[in-house]
């Protein structure tokens, strides 16, 4: 740990039974603790972290214990002596996965963004809830700094109408608010912004189009720091095909499941969300390290389902090229965007009849950099093609910390 402690944030990310948490300098990105309490509100609820170089564990964290009490120990266990961390904190940043179309910016929490966020839980069910527990924990505990809500949405708040709107009726829009909301909009501005910098770009003469894949994946048209399209809708289920989730898909294979199958909405919905993807395809894994191990020993589902994650990508990344009229780049980020040179390799043979080329070394080689990343493009290719892995902690912290008094 550095000798002085700067300003930090407590950034927490809270699913229905777990608290992930770090503490983080939002200028030098130093992450001072991190962790993760599981199982909460259940009797084996734990709680792991990483302090001071030491990994720990407590099995023990109380037969229920909540999200507030999961604070606490951090609070009052973890950092217990170390007041100087406690008092650095000038925020805490929550992420929050919907914020519908109510907010386009991060914003301090108050009660009427509770209950906004309350509002927008029909397009995160399982993920606003939870979100709500953990802000009305933490607030409980942190009285004196400010508690900001960075949304996954925001980012994507910017696309025009011809972008976002379904071509269904309008009611379905004025009225219970469908239509494209987009997913992972904390990492698209993260790389987008990462990018343009390292890329010594103008902020306001840049196009480029990010990709965040992971066992989640998305693909967005950025143009000067603005999202105008991306590829996951109402919910994440939409645009590429992802681990177990099946991306865009012909709405008509829902009628059929339901009336030829007599399975009910809800059963769709899991086999759509939870059943599909790449697990589906390859009968084998939704890990795309799995696939490409499954690729190498000629497993032809494994290769199928590389083809199809590749071959999907690719088609978004070309459509991209409307919006953003001229593309500068192209940044692969996620556990799979950061790691596998085989995917990118694929995908970038799709895009040579838009003159993208790239350096076959340099894209293996961005496996071995330390967290994968550098410019893997030829200087002839007519955008760059970069890797910069994501940091979405870090955005969180950044942002929040501009409310800090
Ligand atoms: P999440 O969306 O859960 O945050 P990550 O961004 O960590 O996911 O990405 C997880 C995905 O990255 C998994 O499909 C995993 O197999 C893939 N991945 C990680 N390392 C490699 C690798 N070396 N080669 C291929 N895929 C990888």
């Amino acid at each position: 740990m550095s000798s002085q402690i700067n300003k930090t944030v407590l950034v927490v990310n809270c699913g229905s039974s777990s608290v992930k948490f770090a503490i983080i300098d939002p200028k030098s990105g130093e992450v001072f603790v991190s962790g993760l309490a599981e199982a909460l509100t259940l009797p084996d609820a734990r709680i792991n972290w990483a302090f001071e170089g030491e990994k720990k564990t407590e099995e023990n964290l109380g037969a229920g214990a909540d999200h507030e009490k999961a604070i606490d120990f951090i609070v009052n266990t973890i950092l217990a002596g170390h007041d100087d961390l406690l008092n650095s904190l000038v925020a805490v940043g929550h992420r929050i996965v919907s914020g519908g179309d109510l907010y386009s910016q991060p914003t301090l929490i108050d009660d009427s963004v509770e209950a906004g966020i309350e509002k927008c839980i029909p397009f995160a069910p399982l993920h606003n809830p939870a979100h709500l527990q953990g802000i009305r924990a933490a607030r409980k505990i942190f009285k004196n700094i400010p508690h900001v809500c960075i949304f996954d949405t925001a980012f994507h708040q910017t696309m025009p109408d011809y972008a976002y709107r379904y071509a269904i009726p309008e009611e379905y829009y004025t009225k219970y608010h469908i239509r494209k909301y987009g997913a992972h909009g904390t990492s698209h501005a993260y790389v987008s912004k990462l990018a343009c910098e390292e890329l010594n770009k103008d902020p306001d003469d840049f196009n480029v189009i990010t990709c965040h894949l992971g066992n989640g994946a998305s693909v967005s048209a950025v143009k000067n720091g603005k999202c105008l399209d991306t590829s996951m809708g109402l919910t994440p289920l939409d645009g590429l095909v992802m681990g177990t989730r099946c991306g865009s898909i012909d709405p008509s294979v829902i009628f059929f499941l339901c009336k030829n199958l007599n399975l009910t909405a809800e059963e769709v919905s899991k086999i759509l969300n939870k059943e599909s993807g790449l697990m589906a395809v390859s009968k084998k894994t939704s890990d795309f390290r799995g696939i490409t191990e499954g690729l190498e020993e000629n497993d032809p589902r494994c290769k199928l389902a590389y083809e199809m994650f590749c071959y999907r990508l690719a088609k978004y990344i070309a459509s991209y090229y409307v919006p953003l009229g001229r593309v500068d780049a192209i940044v692969f980020t996620g556990g799979i965007g950061e790691n596998s040179f085989l995917m990118r390799k694929r995908v970038l043979e799709w895009l040579a009849p838009l003159g993208v080329k790239f350096d076959e070394a340099r894209n293996e080689q961005a496996r071995v950099f330390k967290g994968g990343r550098g410019v893997i493009s030829t200087p002839d290719s007519s955008c760059i093609v970069t890797v910069i892995p994501t940091n979405e902690e870090l955005m969180i912290a950044q942002l929040a910390s501009n409310f800090a008094k």
